[in-house]
């Protein structure tokens, strides 16, 4: 870690030694109202839009316009298999097999076609433990599969909790839920990356005793991929799922990311939703066969999927693997070092971050409760041009990301929570 300073000269010089800093120029960054460049500090909510994205959206509109349905095999990359090399660009970008990984609907819908096959609760074994601050889309979806099945959602939900006055969860607290009820828990589906908190959790343990104490296990990726150099297969998780609108800049509602791992590949047994997606590519168009279960990933499809999506997907992919994950976490372990650094320095009693200090608990994004604080401290920000995102009673959440956030981003949006503050 560099050895952080004060002043504009420290961001300066970061953003010249930022090898980096040219991709910045690959996006489009939001302008203020007076046409300077907003400080956009909610890559995690919605990633901003690639340069590139616009071509390879247009290609795919020509092709079309050119030739109807025989783009399936004559566009310039043919329809009919183009979600193959995205799976395997996406796989990359999650620490899978290419086969482990598929490109299809959206986050919470294949949270719940991965609960359909994960999710085989018994009348002895039925609960599902979540984090206690899980995103709301995935508290809503067990709690309805819960019902789906039968069961009590109040009952049949167990939250991993932080301590009375924390905010970030124990693994001793999950250990010991684990050593208590376990027998009792079917599933554990965590946020890898806790998108309020910004706690990164250690997906490989997390799995591991879940494993032990016989449960399913599953992430939700969402705060995850992009940020983080995850190790899906490593990690040993049975599925994962993920949204691409967010760290993965690839457009609003744009369709979402799925990890099944290679173990369950060839499984015809699990229980599944299906569709003529999910049946044996070489017989699909026969339409006349008996069903015949595709293995891996690829076998949850239900549907030929949405090209102008993927197109959007693959133009932002093409980054990230030309950029590689080790100098994007570098950066982004400097960029958010530096945020923490002038927080601190601040020596404001009234803020306090609320995400893991140690850089390897967490990703980019640096969540701070401010005391008393409530939403006109983040419309002041939005007025000075700086877009950042508030929760809840008192929390502002900001992601500096490494692709397309500079140093001397940082340095402005920390002089204006200063005189924001100070007011
Ligand atoms: C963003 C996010 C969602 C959103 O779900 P969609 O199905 O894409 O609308 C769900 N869960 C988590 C953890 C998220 O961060």
């Amino acid at each position: 870690m560099p050895n952080y300073k004060l002043g504009l000269d420290f961001a300066l010089e970061q953003d010249q030694k930022d090898v980096l800093s040219t991709y910045r120029n690959q996006f489009h960054i939001p302008k203020h109202s007076d046409g300077s460049d907003c400080i956009y500090m909610t890559g995690n909510s919605l990633g901003l839009q690639p340069k590139q994205t616009k071509a390879y959206v247009n290609q795919e509109l020509e092709d079309w316009a050119n030739l109807g349905v025989e783009g399936h095999f004559k566009a310039k990359n043919p329809w009919l298999y183009y979600h193959e090399p995205l799976g395997k660009d996406m796989a990359k970008v999650v620490g899978a097999q290419p086969s482990e990984v598929v490109v299809m609907n959206t986050l919470t819908a294949n949270l719940h076609f991965m609960m359909v096959s994960f999710y085989k609760p018994s009348k002895k074994r039925y609960k599902i433990l979540i984090e206690a601050d899980a995103f709301p889309s995935d508290k809503y979806a067990v709690e309805s599969q819960l019902r789906h099945h039968g069961f009590d959602d109040k009952e049949g939900l167990i939250l991993w909790k932080a301590r009375k006055g924390e905010e970030l969860a124990h693994y001793d607290d999950l250990e010991a839920i684990l050593e208590t009820q376990g027998n009792d828990i079917a599933l554990v589906l965590i946020g890898a990356v806790n998108y309020y908190t910004g706690q990164y959790f250690d997906l490989k343990y997390i799995t591991q005793l879940g494993h032990k104490h016989g449960c399913m296990v599953g992430f939700d990726c969402a705060h995850a991929t992009g940020n983080v150099a995850l190790n899906l297969h490593d990690s040993g998780a049975d599925f994962a799922a993920w949204c691409t609108y967010k760290y993965l800049n690839s457009g609003p509602g744009s369709i979402a990311g799925c990890f099944v791992h290679e173990r369950h590949a060839n499984n015809k047994n699990l229980n599944r939703f299906t569709g003529w997606w999910s049946h044996n590519k070489e017989t699909r168009f026969k339409m006349r066969d008996d069903f015949d279960q595709l293995p891996g990933a690829e076998g949850w499809q239900l549907s030929n999927p949405p090209i102008l999506a993927m197109a959007a997907i693959k133009a932002s992919l093409a980054i990230f693997n030309e950029v590689g994950f080790e100098k994007l976490t570098d950066k982004s372990k400097k960029l958010t070092g530096y945020f923490e650094f002038l927080l601190k320095q601040l020596e404001n009693d009234s803020i306090r971050i609320i995400t893991p200090n140690n850089p390897n608990e967490r990703g980019c994004q640096l969540s701070i409760a401010v005391k008393n604080a409530n939403k006109s401290l983040h419309n002041k920000l939005t007025e000075a041009g700086i877009i950042s995102d508030w929760r809840e009673p008192n929390v502002i959440r900001c992601a500096p990301v490494p692709l397309y956030n500079s140093f001397q981003d940082i340095y402005y949006l920390v002089e204006r929570l200063k005189t924001i503050l100070n007011e």
